[in-house]
C-alpha cells in the first residue's frame, strides 16, 4: 500500500485523541504511532515495526489479532443485516444468539443481559437501573453509590465519578455528590506497613461500615468494585476481602456491581472474576473481552432479584425509558458471538489460568531481588510489577510515573508494550489469553532488561 506522508500531519491538525498530552502532541513532542496491522500478540506499526502488546490494546483484544472467524462473521452481518434496534422488543439473531451465551455462562443468580457500546455507558446503565430498582421500591432517598480509591467504572460524567483516580477528576468538577469512595484493596499500600493481610482486610472492612455510619444506610444504593483492581495498579484483592465486604453490604440492603469489564471472559483464569471470588451481584459490568474488542459491544448484566423489580416498574410505570440507538448493535453481537466461541475452542480461560500462572512466576523470578521492585503480582492474565524508590521503608517515587514511564519506554524500544499505570511507579501487563510460554518469556527479559537499564 502507499504510504500517504501527510498522515502525521493530518493526526497533529484534525485528531482529538483521548487521555493525551494535547500541547504536546500538536507540538509534536508526544510519541505518534499509527498502527496498520495486528496478528496473534502482536501488532505492526505502518513503518513496519512489530511489536508484542503485552497489554492486549487496552486490555481488550482478548483472542488476539488478526482472527479470520471474526473478521468472517462482523462481515457477514453487514451484508445481511447491517443494523436494526433493540428497541420495544426488537432483536437479531446476532444479538438474541450472544445473549443467551452471555447467560449460559454468568453465574446461576443472574437473570437477563442489557447490551450497550462500551465499558462506561454500561456503567451508567448500572447506576440508573439501581436507581429506578429504589424508586419502584420506593427508597427516594436511597440513591448514593460507593466506589473505592483506584477504582476504574470509565470516564463519563457518573462513571468518571465512580472512578477513584485523580487524573480523571481533575477540572473536570468531578466526582458528582452521589459518588462516595472508601479504602482500596491494596495491600501493598496498605496504610501501614506493620498490617498484617488479615488486619488489612479487617481495616477496609471498617472503613466501609464506618463511611455507611457517617452516611446512612438508607442513603447508600450499591457498592461498585471490579474482582481485581485493574487501571487503579492491577492489583489483586488480599485474601478474605470479598469475603470480608460482601455481607456488609447484605446487611445493609446495599446492592453489589460487579465491574467485569476487564476480568470477564477469562482474564482471570475463570470465565468471570465473580465465580472465582464467589461474589453474587446484583448486576454485572461486561465489555472488552465480549467481543475482544472487534467491534464496541457492553452489557449489563441484571440479577433475578433486580429483574423482578424492572418488570414491575415497568408495570407500574410504563417502558423503561432507557435506550442507545446501538444498544445490541447487530454488528457487535455477531462479533461476540464468534468470539465466544473462539475463547471455547482454544481453551483461552484455561490459558489464560495455565501461562498467566507461568507469566506472574517467571516475573517474580526474574525480578523479585531487584532493589527497586517493591510488589509483582497478579492473576491469571494480568500482572504488575511495582518500583520504589526504596524497599525496606516501602518509599515511593516522588513525583509518581516517571521510573515506570521510562521502564515501559525502554521495553517499547525492545519492541514490548507495556503499560505504566497511573497514579504510582507500576508496569502493568495485561496480553491477549493466546500468550504462549515462549511469548511470555521475551516479555519477561524485555522487562528485566528495562528495569536494570533504568534502575541498575
Ligand atoms: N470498567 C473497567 C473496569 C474498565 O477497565 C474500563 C475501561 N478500561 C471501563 C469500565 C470503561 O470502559 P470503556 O472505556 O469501554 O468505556
Amino acid at each position: 500500500m502507499l504510504k500517504n506522508d501527510m498522515l502525521e500531519q493530518w493526526d497533529r491538525e484534525s485528531f482529538f485523541h483521548p487521555s493525551t498530552h494535547l500541547a504536546q502532541f500538536a507540538r509534536g513532542e508526544a510519541p505518534e504511532r499509527v498502527i496498520a496491522g495486528g496478528q496473534g500478540v502482536f501488532i505492526e506499526d505502518r513503518d513496519g515495526t512489530r511489536l508484542l502488546d503485552a497489554f492486549a490494546g487496552l486490555y481488550c483484544v482478548n483472542v488476539g489479532y488478526g482472527r479470520t472467524e471474526i473478521a468472517e462473521a462482523i462481515a457477514e452481518q453487514a451484508r445481511q443485516l447491517s443494523y436494526y434496534h433493540a428497541y420495544v422488543g426488537h432483536g437479531t439473531e446476532a444479538s438474541i444468539t450472544l445473549a443467551k451465551m452471555v447467560m449460559d455462562r454468568a453465574p446461576d443468580h443472574m437473570s437477563k443481559v442489557y447490551f450497550g457500546l462500551g465499558g462506561s455507558d454500561a456503567n451508567e446503565t448500572n447506576i440508573k437501573l439501581v436507581w429506578y430498582y429504589n424508586n419502584v421500591l420506593g427508597r427516594s432517598e436511597k440513591k448514593k453509590i460507593i466506589s473505592r480509591w483506584r477504582g476504574y467504572h470509565g470516564s463519563g460524567l457518573m462513571t468518571g465519578s465512580l472512578t477513584g483516580l485523580a487524573g480523571f477528576h481533575n477540572k473536570f468538577d468531578l466526582p458528582l455528590a452521589p459518588i462516595l469512595h472508601t479504602e482500596a484493596p491494596y495491600y501493598f499500600r496498605r496504610p501501614d506497613l506493620d498490617m498484617t493481610e488479615a488486619d488489612f482486610v479487617a481495616h477496609c472492612a471498617a472503613e466501609l461500615e464506618a463511611l455507611i455510619a457517617r452516611e446512612g444506610a438508607d442513603t447508600i444504593a450499591a457498592f461498585i468494585g471490579e474482582p481485581v483492581l485493574g487501571t487503579g495498579g492491577i492489583v489483586p484483592p488480599p485474601a478474605g476481602y470479598w469475603d470480608a465486604i460482601q455481607p456488609i453490604l447484605q446487611k445493609h440492603d446495599i446492592l453489589l456491581i460487579v465491574d467485569e469489564v476487564v476480568t470477564g471472559f477469562g482474564r482471570l483464569g475463570e470465565m468471570f472474576g465473580s465465580l472465582k471470588y464467589g461474589l453474587k451481584p446484583d448486576l454485572i459490568t461486561i465489555a472488552k473481552g465480549l467481543t475482544s474488542a472487534y467491534a464496541p459491544l457492553s452489557g449489563s448484566i441484571v440479577s433475578d432479584r433486580m429483574w423482578t423489580v424492572l418488570e414491575q416498574g415497568t408495570d407500574e410505570f410504563g417502558p423503561i425509558g432507557h435506550g442507545w440507538t446501538y444498544s445490541a448493535h447487530p454488528i457487535g453481537a455477531a462479533a461476540g458471538v464468534a468470539n465466544l466461541k473462539l475463547i471455547d475452542d482454544l481453551g483461552l480461560v484455561r490459558n489464560a489460568a495455565d501461562t498467566g500462572g507461568y507469566f506472574v512466576t517467571a516475573m517474580q523470578t526474574a525480578l523479585s531481588e531487584h532493589a527497586h521492585v517493591g510488589d509483582i503480582r497478579g492473576e491469571g492474565m494480568l500482572c504488575a510489577v511495582e518500583l520504589v524508590e526504596d524497599k525496606g521503608s516501602r518509599t515511593f517515587y516522588d513525583p509518581p510515573g516517571k521510573v515506570a514511564g521510562a521502564v515501559v519506554a525502554a521495553m517499547l524500544k525492545e519492541g514490548v508494550i507495556a503499560r505504566a499505570m497511573p497514579q504510582g511507579d507500576i508496569v502493568g501487563f495485561a496480553p491477549p489469553l493466546c500468550l504462549t510460554r515462549d511469548e511470555a518469556d521475551r516479555v519477561v527479559d524485555v522487562t528485566a532488561r528495562a528495569v536494570a537499564s533504568v534502575l541498575g
